[in-house]
């Protein structure tokens, strides 16, 4: 989409500390990160939330968690833990229209959040 930040990341238009690339999933770290590993995993593919997969795209929230699974351990939080956030919408505070992962970790997070 055109207008989409991450849709420009995803094609180089804007920068991005690159964290993990395949053909279908793009991750970069968070530009205002909330904990000392904030990285985002986004589909290459412009899908605006969870609540727009469907039977044709939904595959690639598989090809998502191979890579939040790949990243866990490049980044080493996967033995003290870590979240994963796909805030979705108004009330789940989602800002940019293009689903995307929060991968947060680095730190004891607290629950449940604000
Ligand atoms: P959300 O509020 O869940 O939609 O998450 C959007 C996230 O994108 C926020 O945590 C922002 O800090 C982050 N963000 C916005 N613009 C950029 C950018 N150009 N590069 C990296 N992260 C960004
Ligand atoms: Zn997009």
């Amino acid at each position: 989409m055109s207008n989409c930040i991450f849709c420009k990341i995803v094609n180089g238009e804007i920068p991005c500390n690159k964290i993990y690339e395949d053909d279908k999933v793009l991750a970069f770290e968070d530009i205002n990160p909330g904990a000392p590993v904030h990285i985002l995993v986004v589909p290459k593919q412009h899908i605006q939330s969870v609540l727009d997969l469907n039977e044709s795209n939904k595959y690639v929230t598989v090809d998502i968690f191979d890579a939040i699974n790949k990243i866990a351990k490049m980044l080493d939080i996967d033995k003290d833990g870590f979240r994963v956030v796909a805030n979705t919408g108004a009330n789940g505070g989602q800002t940019v229209a293009h689903l995307h992962y929060h991968i947060l970790g680095g730190r004891s997070l607290q629950w449940p959040p604000g």
